[in-house]
């Protein structure tokens, strides 16, 4: 792999960057691999390459049935934190902001994580409650995390509208300086890459179409570029993740549900930190390119189409004029969907299931970006081991039949 550098971009501006090689290969599938990883997604990339760097694993292969980060890694709008209430989710999203924070090192590829602030704005008693008891909770975990009054919202962001007459009045908000965004498609990129320097084969425009199973366990899967055998598999397909358990006789406590983002033209930079809303379902920062990136809540019905229904973006934008009344002669220049995964307690699925060797990564619903280093990396320990880590273990399938659920849906509301 040729190591990215000053150097090797100068060397490649002489012959004008003509001779850069291919990121990665695209291999024929093999007969046979130790583990198959389905969905080329930031968390499936992730896993394969911690599988193969911290666990010596190299027969791996990750089958895409589309294109690298077509899913919902490269259709979110960025925003990465680790700000959440519950001890257990606080552990795995800061393990995960930890790990951001040294990516671009550790795989030589620049995934541009900008830590900007990421406020999460108050706008009722119950929501100032709320924050502050989330602040509160976060500083015992050891997680960065500030409480601001609305003199503070408008020093930390100062087109930001917190009139008291305002319909959604800014009452305060939670800080964590540490959260930020970073490039939803050079995270793919760069785990692909790294992943493949490490011997991973990756192989896009491969559907797994069947689960193989022989008394109880995963033998491989069926896909549109044939059968391939494996004696263990990682389904991190997100939206589609109950479509492949039904394939192994398995019913997921996950219902799928269309995500809308959207950009604006491109402008000067206004507004240098995240700013989230749960109350009115509105967030927004802005891309080096200038385009002010906001995103929605969910549509309520459930749909596999990438698409979402036109009245959710009406009143996410309401709400977002109502705060930004700055913004009102921006013109959009595009919106899209992405189906997400979405589990009854608004936390992520790490686990095994009854069949032996096929476990599953998915619930991350709307809020899975930030999660993609520290899931990756949890996932392929699980996979390695055949055991949860510590850090993954609250997060298994068996705690719905329990009931030591993990609600997030405080911190996870429009979860990012
Ligand atoms: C509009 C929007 C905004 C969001 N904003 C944020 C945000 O700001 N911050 C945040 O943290 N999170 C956000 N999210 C959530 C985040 O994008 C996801 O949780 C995360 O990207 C999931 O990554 P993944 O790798 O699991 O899934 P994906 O990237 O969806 O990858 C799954 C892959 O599996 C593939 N696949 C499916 N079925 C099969 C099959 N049968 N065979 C082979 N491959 C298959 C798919 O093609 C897909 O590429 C947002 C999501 C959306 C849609």
């Amino acid at each position: 792999m040729v190591k990215y550098s000053i150097f090797t971009i100068a060397r490649n501006a002489l012959t004008s960057h003509k001779n850069w090689p291919k990121q990665w290969r695209s291999p024929e599938p093999k007969s046979s691999y130790d583990v198959i990883i389905i969905g080329g997604g930031g968390h499936g990339l992730a896993t394969a390459y911690y599988l193969a760097k911290e666990h010596g694993m190299r027969n791996i292969a990750v089958l895409e049935k589309g294109w690298l980060g077509g899913g919902n890694t490269a259709r979110n709008t960025t925003i990465v934190r680790s700000n959440y209430l519950w001890d257990e989710s606080a552990a795995i999203y800061e393990k995960s902001l930890q790990l951001w924070e040294g990516l671009a090192q550790d795989i030589n590829y620049n995934v541009m994580l900008s830590q900007r602030g990421v406020l999460n704005l108050a706008h009722s008693l119950g929501d100032v409650r709320e924050g502050v008891r989330r602040v509160n909770a976060n500083r015992l975990n050891g997680v960065d995390a500030e409480w601001l009054d609305a003199e503070g919202v408008k020093d930390f962001c100062p087109i930001i509208n917190i009139s008291k007459t305002a319909r959604h009045p800014v009452l305060g908000a939670t800080l964590q300086r540490r959260g930020g965004v970073a490039r939803h498609d050079s995270v793919a990129w760069g785990y692909a890459r790294a992943a493949d320097a490490l011997g991973v084969d990756i192989i896009q425009n491969c559907e797994v179409t069947g689960i193989k199973r022989e008394g109880g366990k995963v033998t491989g899967v069926e896909t549109t570029r044939g059968d391939i055998a494996a004696k263990k598999i990682g389904v991190v397909a997100a939206g589609h993740s109950s479509v492949i358990a039904e394939m192994a006789g398995i019913r997921l406590p996950v219902t799928s549900h269309p995500l809308q983002a959207l950009v604006s033209e491109p402008i000067k930079p206004v507004i240098d930190c995240v700013v989230m809303s749960g109350a009115v379902h509105v967030y927004v920062s802005q891309s080096d390119k200038g385009e002010l990136v906001m995103g929605a809540g969910i549509d309520s019905f459930n749909s596999y189409a990438q698409r979402g229904s036109f009245h959710v973006i009406e009143h996410q934008l309401g709400a977002c004029l109502e705060l930004f009344p700055i913004f009102s002669r921006v013109r959009m220049m595009r919106s899209w969907g992405g189906i997400v995964d979405t589990c009854p307690d608004a936390s992520p699925i790490l686990s095994g299931t009854s069949v032996e060797g096929l476990y599953f990564n998915c619930g991350w619903g709307t809020g899975g970006f930030k999660a993609t280093p520290g899931s990756g990396w949890c996932f392929a320990y699980t996979l390695a081991n055949d055991a949860p880590h510590p850090l993954n273990a609250p997060f298994s399938l068996s705690r719905f039949e329990s009931g030591a659920l993990i609600d997030e849906h405080g911190a996870a509301g429009v979860a990012h």
